[in-house]
């Protein structure tokens, strides 16, 4: 067994979700000696199947959950300026049919409150739209009954698993040890007191020892199961539930915001990438969260509630479907859509008596800035170090500097070629420049109808803990979340790796069915 020797890091971190990178990013920005460890790849629990949404949430109004929509809303204009490369403002229509006085009223108040809980807001205001101006701005919309709309903005993170890997990379270059594909399979005790944590490398086969002075358990839906060896209380944290998104061909030009005709659940139809996406349902889910699905029942309800609101729009053109399980504060007896996502801190040893080590339950992508300042201020306190965060104004690696218009005269390539790198690094592009200048064959295109090339899959490897074709393609350079998911490329990506991380011919096979196999699930309802 690996040992980190004599070495004990301030924090150890579990769980390479978005909460987890960020805890990680923020305490090795405050100069704590930190270790992050992830049993899969980073952002590929939770964090890489939400609605990508930064937002507030019109609906937490309706609960009154006047503290979170806020505090959300603050945090939404903060990344919109730390990371202004993976977070774009989302202009939204909200469609009103044949609405009654009391609901008018109610939505009125509703836009005005949003916008009064976001006084710092750099967005523009709401906007009332008549029938005409409606059907202008969205002419596929359904007409019958349609009175007109609200519009109003909020932000998007298209690319949310490039959010997480910028965390991680930012957590590395301020000293964290960062380990991928290795998962804690049991604490390290002295007496009641949590000392770190035996990680087993799954692709190296090997285990290690990380002591650390505290832990964190931000390990999303897998919370209840990692932290079960220390509790003698089995009374679960969390309340999951289960919610799908369908990717379809492009389908309107508007984000909207909707009623669900059979339930008055709230949904989204959203233009994302060249796709859009439809979502998302709310069902109480039990199992292992990496095995969550979309089921046929998930689909045709939200296909049929999507060609109602658009009745000639392709809704049948399913490119694929992601499914993510909500890590909810648990709550009994309340429907599943009214359990709050608020997050909050679990202390082991106030609650129970076990010291060293803390748990983070729920929350969302939205709030995972603030929530990693909560947790590290938290932690310092214990460990009595000053300091306090500045992730807040420190912009993250994509968003500093990045003028290499010389490096992009040189390498030539086509304008479609730099927008498509831009948008997925940011000013990292320059370092995918850089190997492409240095070996050419790097600046061809991986994929006919793609427009990244092969040097990101060189990145991916060498400076981002790429191990497998599935981190490379779904959580790296995005060619994954294009409707041929790299499936036309597959055998190309695969080539490209295998003497970067030393694959043989069989190994080159089994990881490629590894990624068929990764992406089945999301394509079973596949028209493509
Ligand atoms: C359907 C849906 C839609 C959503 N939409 C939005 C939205 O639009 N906007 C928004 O702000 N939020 C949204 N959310 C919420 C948001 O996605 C989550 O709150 C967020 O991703 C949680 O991040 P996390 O890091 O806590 O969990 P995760 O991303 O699940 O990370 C936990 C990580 O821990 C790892 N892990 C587990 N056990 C171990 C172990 N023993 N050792 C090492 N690693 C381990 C897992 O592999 C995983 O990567 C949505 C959620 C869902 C389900």
């Amino acid at each position: 067994m690996r040992s980190l020797g004599d070495r004990t890091v301030d924090l150890l971190v579990i769980g390479g979700g978005i909460v987890g990178a960020g805890i990680a990013r923020d305490a090795a920005l405050r100069g704590l000696s930190v270790a992050l460890v992830e049993q899969d790849d980073f952002g590929s629990g939770t964090s890489s199947r939400p609605t990508r949404l930064i937002h507030g949430g019109l609906r937490y109004l309706e609960q009154f959950d006047f503290g979170l929509v806020r505090s959300d809303m603050r945090e939404r204009e903060t990344l919109l300026g730390i990371a202004p490369h993976l977070v774009f403002p989302l202009p939204f229509l909200l469609p009103l049919y044949r609405p009654s006085l009391f609901y008018q009223l109610k939505l009125r108040i509703g836009m005005q409150l949003y916008d009064a809980l976001s006084l710092e807001k750099s967005l523009p205001k709401r906007q009332h739209l008549d029938r005409a101006a409606t059907l202008a701005a969205e002419p596929s919309l359904q007409p019958d009954g349609l009175a007109g709309a609200w519009r109003f903005y909020d932000a998007q993170v298209p690319l949310v698993e490039r959010l997480v890997v910028e965390n991680v990379v930012d957590a590395a270059d301020h000293g964290a040890l960062v380990l991928n594909h290795a998962r804690a399979v049991e604490f390290l005790r002295d007496g009641e007191r949590v000392v770190g944590a035996r990680v087993r490398d799954a692709i190296g086969a090997r285990d290690l020892e990380i002591r650390a002075r505290f832990t964190v358990n931000a390990t999303g839906p897998w919370l209840d199961e990692t932290i079960a060896p220390l509790r003698r209380k089995k009374q679960r944290l969390l309340r999951l539930t289960k919610g799908i998104h369908l990717v379809t061909r492009r389908a309107t030009e508007h984000a909207h915001v909707l009623f669900a005709r059979s339930d008055r659940r709230l949904f989204f139809v959203l233009p994302w990438l060249d796709a859009t996406i439809v979502g998302t349902t709310d069902t109480d889910y039990v199992g292992d969260p990496a095995h969550a699905a979309a089921d046929e029942e998930d689909v045709r309800y939200l296909q049929a509630e999507a060609r109602h609101a658009f009745p000639n729009a392709p809704f049948d053109d399913i490119y694929f479907t992601w499914a993510g399980v909500r890590a909810l504060v648990r709550e009994e007896g309340v429907a599943e859509g009214e359990v709050s996502r608020k997050h909050a801190l679990f202390d082991h040893e106030r609650r129970e008596g076990i010291a060293g080590v803390m748990s983070v339950v729920g929350g969302k992508i939205t709030a995972y800035r603030a929530i990693a300042e909560e947790v590290v201020d938290a932690i310092s306190g214990k460990l009595e170090r000053r300091g306090r965060s500045s992730t807040a104004e420190q912009p993250l690696p994509g968003a500093r500097g990045g003028d290499f218009a010389a490096r992009e005269r040189e390498l030539s390539l086509e304008p479609a070629t730099l927008a498509q790198l831009r948008r997925v690094y940011g000013g990292r592009a320059r370092e995918l420049l850089e190997l492409a200048a240095g070996d050419r064959s790097l600046a061809l295109p991986l994929c006919p109808h793609h427009h990244g090339v092969a040097a990101e899959v060189v990145h991916a490897v060498k400076a981002e803990w790429a191990m497998t074709l599935g981190d490379v393609l779904l959580r790296r350079n995005a060619l994954g979340l294009s409707a041929c998911q790299g499936l036309d490329c597959i055998g190309r990506v695969a080539d490209q790796m295998a003497p970067l991380l030393g694959w043989d011919v069989d190994r080159r096979r089994k990881e490629i069915e590894d990624y068929r196999r990764e992406v089945e699930p999301m394509r079973r309802f596949s028209t493509e």
